[in-house]
């Protein structure tokens, strides 16, 4: 039996004082929460569709990676993508802010319109990019929604907006307060056709965008936590002048107020939404994954017995013949 000790290495230092090692990460490897500040490896955090295991925080998407995860597989078909705004009022620094949209979204607009599966059921999809100019609302936003309007009552398929915008852009002035009504008259057009519109609001929606076209869905829907609201909660304090509860303006509280009608994490949208558009079509839903619904409801009458009986195919003559 060797001596007492043989196998047991000293410390160099002091009981209970560990020294502090940089470790040096090799960049792009880790991500911190921007919550609850934890280390997390960015490829889990990437396969987790950018929510944190720890604390459940949404970060945000960019409009491709939303593309990516909610549409059906090789489906997405981009529209209008070459539209650009214009500088109407030549606004001090706006053409230099929309070169850096550019730049970090590679996209000419804070709005990604285009056609798409989901679950089976082809849709017009639009979709929000905060990272071009905080997602802000000019003339291009507004056209941009209103060719979805138009493309879904064409097309007779409904539309699905994803929302993501600090509000109107001021940099256009009136022109943008004008797409509020735009956009609005285009989802009353959409109504009228007998088509659903279902809207999704993300982190965070607020101001001219929340007054206009993402309130007006026949279904609103908003990711956990996501910051919804029109004047920002210190503006709505001084005018007021008492303090809001803590959880005002989030998707949670709106939810509680009737603003919205469900909260889903980010995982469960896609099959969420294929859902939704599968009864509001009276149709199934075929993509992999996603349920195969038959309404319980019966079929409103003058619809020829097929609920909506809205369907893309050659049927679609027979369906309004
Ligand atoms: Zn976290």
């Amino acid at each position: 039996m060797p001596p007492d000790g043989w196998f047991k290495r000293k410390s160099k230092f002091p009981q209970g004082q560990t020294p502090t090692v940089a470790v040096e990460v090799p960049e792009g490897v880790a991500t911190k929460c921007a919550r609850c500040g934890q280390i997390l490896f960015t490829k889990d955090f990437e396969k987790n569709l950018k929510v944190c295991p720890h604390c459940g925080f949404h970060h945000k998407l960019s409009s491709q990676e939303r593309i990516a995860c909610t549409v059906d597989d090789g489906t997405w078909q981009p529209m209008a993508g070459g539209l650009r705004s214009v500088d109407p009022l030549q606004f001090a620094e706006y053409p230099a802010k929309l070169a850096k949209g550019e730049q970090a979204t590679g996209l000419h607009d804070g709005l990604q319109i285009g056609t798409a599966f989901i679950g089976g059921v082809p849709v017009v999809l639009g979709m929000a990019d905060f990272a071009f100019m905080g997602g802000s609302m000019g003339s291009v936003a507004g056209e941009k929604v209103t060719r979805a309007m138009e493309a879904g009552i064409a097309q007779r398929c409904p539309v699905v907006l994803f929302t993501a915008s600090g509000g109107a852009r001021m940099q256009e002035g009136l022109l943008s307060l004008m797409q509020m009504a735009k956009t609005s008259a285009a989802a009353a057009r959409l109504a009228q056709a007998g088509l659903p519109y279902i809207v999704v609001m993300t982190d965070p929606t607020m101001a001219g965008v929340l007054a206009a076209y993402a309130s007006l869905g026949d279904v609103i829907l908003a990711e956990p936590e996501a910051t919804i609201g029109f004047a920002g909660a210190r503006v709505v304090a001084q005018a007021v002048a008492q303090k809001p509860p803590a959880d005002y303006q989030t998707a949670e509280w709106q939810l509680a107020h009737g603003q919205i009608d469900q909260i889903v994490a980010r995982k469960d949208l896609p099959q969420t939404l294929a859902t939704l558009l599968s009864l509001l079509m009276a149709r199934p839903a075929v993509a992999a994954g996603a349920a195969v619904l038959t309404p319980s409801v019966p079929a409103l009458p003058g619809q020829n017995g097929r609920g909506l009986g809205l369907e893309l195919s050659t049927e679609a003559g027979a369906a309004h013949g």
